[in-house]
């Protein structure tokens, strides 16, 4: 293949992409190849299967330190697996690299005996956690929370209502954001606390059906009762979590725009191969340019879009984290993903609609990124205030 203009930014991790690469063709695409059609998700015991085997090859949590489990690969090299991962269209293959059920970078802000207890086992894919912040009347304004967590003596007590939380049927831990009180009726910010998932109080409520098939749930928690160790950071995470949070959602928000960029190379992909074979009166599709505009503007698109994101990871390993180069990288990457399938779909005319075709889960696959780790709108809202805007 030519050179792409990106690949002048993935040359230096090419062996460890390489060996990915090796790794989902080897490995899941034939496991993937047994999976009904039309399953959208794959069974739990699958998925923690290709979850530990990936750690033990050093890709799930690769940027972890080898000391917590990881194979301390540069975070640019991880931007890299994901989109390779979300390129390779295995079904599998997403699975093989830590995401919001994985280890998360609030724990690494853990007292020692939090990071050994909880984080080390995440790392290692041996674990999954769920992360529980949105509640019903806080989304966007994330930290408007009405879960309180109130200090009595040593001990504290949660009570409250979590919605739309991810993989909380699966996860051993919950990781609980709660408007703190002292137990002097002051508040004192947001507290992040670490719980098993069988700590007494803590109960999974409402099943939502996700439209590609991923369930989300409602937590509920009625005098939760935990001791300090429960307080991420110990005593000093008290009131906290807003600032740990804000750090840990660059790379979050990079790691989303990278895998939107693979999802969408790959939709580019297939779409490119139909148009080529595709007849259509008497000529090939792609011969047609209403056909080629949809796949060229992709093409253009989700070069540049993983040119600003594989930048933004590199200035991450410089040490920059800037939060509106993430949010950058992150509104481009998703909005030009949910275009880019729903062109190569447009492309593929009903082949591409029919159940059980990539394409037709990817489209409701994809609606998500938009969504998650920030809406593209409060992506827009972050962006605008680093320009000086509001
Ligand atoms: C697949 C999926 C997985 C999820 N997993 C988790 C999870 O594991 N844990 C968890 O805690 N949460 C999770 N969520 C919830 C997610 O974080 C929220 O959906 C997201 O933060 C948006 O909140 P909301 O849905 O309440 O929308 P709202 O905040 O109500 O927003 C509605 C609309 O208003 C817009 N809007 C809001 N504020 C502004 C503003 N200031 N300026 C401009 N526009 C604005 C939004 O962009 C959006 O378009 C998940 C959601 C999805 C879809």
């Amino acid at each position: 293949m030519n050179a792409t203009p990106s690949s002048v930014l993935e040359d230096g991790h090419r062996e460890i992409v390489d060996a990915f690469e090796s790794f989902i063709r080897r490995e899941l695409v034939p496991l993937a190849a047994e999976l009904p059609e039309t399953a959208d998700q794959p069974p739990a015991d699958l998925r923690a299967y290709v979850r530990k085997r990936s750690a033990a090859l050093g890709f799930y949590a690769g940027d972890y330190p080898e000391e917590l489990g990881g194979a301390g690969i540069p975070f640019t090299a991880v931007v890299l697996l994901h989109h390779a991962a979300g390129r390779s269209g295995c079904a599998l293959a997403p699975y093989a690299l830590a995401g919001s059920d994985g280890p998360s970078p609030l724990l690494r802000k853990g007292t020692p005996e939090q990071i050994e207890r909880h984080l080390v086992p995440l790392v290692r894919g041996e674990q999954t956690r769920c992360l529980a912040l949105t509640e019903p009347h806080a989304g966007s304004d994330a930290f408007r929370l009405t879960t309180t967590a109130v200090r009595t003596g040593d001990s504290w007590e949660l009570n409250g209502r979590k919605t739309f939380v991810s993989n909380a049927d699966r996860a051993g831990l919950a990781l609980v954001v709660a408007a703190t009180d002292l137990g002097d009726g002051r508040p004192a910010g947001a507290t992040a606390f670490v719980l098993p998932m069988d700590q007494p109080g803590l109960r999974i409520g409402q099943r939502y059906e996700g439209m590609s098939g991923e369930p989300l749930f409602e937590l509920l928690l009625d005098r939760v009762t935990v001791g300090p160790d429960a307080v991420i950071g110990g005593e000093e995470g008290i009131g906290a979590a807003t600032a740990l949070a804000i750090d840990s959602l660059s790379r979050g928000r990079l790691v989303v725009a990278a895998t939107c960029n693979g999802i969408a190379e790959y939709a580019l992909r297939i779409g490119v191969e139909y148009a080529r074979e595709r007849q259509a009166f008497g000529r090939p599709i792609g011969d047609y340019q209403h056909v080629q505009e949809h796949l060229v503007t992709t093409r253009a698109e989700v070069e540049a879009s993983k040119l600003l994101t594989l930048a933004c990871a590199r200035l991450v390993d410089a040490g920059t984290e800037a939060p509106e180069n993430a949010a950058l990288a992150k509104l481009t990457a998703s909005e030009a993903a949910v275009r880019a399938v729903d062109r190569s779909l447009q492309v593929h005319g009903a082949t591409g609609w029919v159940r059980g075709h990539p394409l037709e889960f990817l489209y409701r696959h994809v609606r998500m990124m938009t969504i998650i780790e920030g809406t593209s709108e409060v992506q827009k809202v972050i962006v605008a205030r680093a320009m000086g805007l509001n």
